[in-house]
């Protein structure tokens, strides 16, 4: 199912995401993986794309695997910083043969000591887009930044940015993650104003170790709130508190945004069906609330 029609059918909506394994050896585990995501029944199951600049080879396999084995839709992730024009035909061909319509376009990091772009290569995720389209019959994704990329001289000119992503014919927008809902509503009203009327799609983060409240920092750059500093701080010794408390702490950010009318979330789970499932269990009700 195309993953517009979904956010239209649907006013609640939350998925999950997966990264696939760097090597072909731990294939199967990953397929018990998307299993177990595939048994909370999010509403799409997301599959990254090499994420820090790399390409991935499993990719379509693990998208596939959710869709077409396990019934849930999927959305697979395509990046272009680290792929030139042929390898983007390449995957674009994987996706049709497999009958996988939903991208998620991205330009991706860019790699390190690498020259960017080279010819043969996309500059934005717009232009991957633009390709996307003239291919054919995906529906199509894009990233938004609710503080900005972190490349961006300021955020009003990465909302313009990503109004140029959108004219050339992404659907949906998926957010970087955020640690205070306010940075989203605030962000939703520009993004608004400057005309961009996708459905977005808030995404969270539940953190459940220190080792990951250290890679945030470092990757996204988003905003750490005290409110959320402390929770890290006084539970980093207890693994299992932490991982409760992280829970908790996503569980509420999500309540808070669908009682504000922020009806479609997508959970960055890390490969973690446990929290995420944690997470749909204390929210169950609400997602049954029309
Ligand atoms: P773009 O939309 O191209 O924007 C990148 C920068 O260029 C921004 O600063 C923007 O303002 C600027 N820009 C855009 N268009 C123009 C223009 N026309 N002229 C001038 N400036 C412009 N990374 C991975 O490697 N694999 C993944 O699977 C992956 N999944 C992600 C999923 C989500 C939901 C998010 C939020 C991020 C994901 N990332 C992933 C990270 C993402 O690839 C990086 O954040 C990357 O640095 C930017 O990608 P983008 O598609 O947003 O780029």
């Amino acid at each position: 199912m195309r993953i517009s029609e979904l956010l239209k059918e649907k006013e609640v909506t939350v998925s999950c995401e997966l990264f696939p394994p760097k090597k072909g050896s731990e294939l199967k585990k990953a397929h018990d993986l998307v299993r177990e995501m595939a048994k909370l029944r999010p509403a799409f199951i997301s599959v990254t794309y090499g994420a820090t600049g790399g390409i991935s080879e499993h990719t379509v396999n693990l998208a596939n695997e959710a869709q077409n084995v396990n019934g849930v839709p999927a959305l697979a992730h395509l990046t272009c910083a680290s792929s030139d024009r042929g390898k983007i035909q390449e995957v674009l061909r994987e996706l049709k043969e497999h009958n996988l319509e939903n991208i998620l376009a991205l330009r991706g990091d860019i790699p390190e000591h690498v020259d960017f772009p080279l010819p043969n290569q996309y500059h934005h995720a717009s232009e991957l887009i633009e390709e996307i389209k003239a291919y054919g019959d995906f529906c199509i994704g894009g990233a938004c930044y609710p503080e900005g990329h972190p490349e961006a001289e300021s955020i009003e000119a990465d909302i313009d940015n990503l109004k140029r992503k959108v004219e050339a014919g992404c659907e949906f927008l998926t957010t970087q993650m955020f640690f205070d809902n306010n940075i989203l509503y605030r962000f939703l009203y520009k993004a608004l104003k400057k005309g961009i009327d996708v459905p977005v799609i808030a995404g969270i983060m539940p953190v459940t170790n220190v080792k990951q409240m250290k890679q945030i920092g470092a990757l996204s750059g988003s905003l750490l709130p005290q409110r959320f500093r402390m929770m890290v701080e006084r539970f980093a010794e207890d693994s299992a508190a932490l991982k409760q408390a992280g829970i908790a702490y996503a569980t509420e950010q999500i309540f808070d945004l669908i009682a504000n009318g922020v009806g479609h979330v997508h959970i960055y789970t890390m490969n973690k069906p446990d929290v995420a499932g944690a997470i749909l269990g204390n929210l169950s009700e609400i997602l049954r609330c029309k």
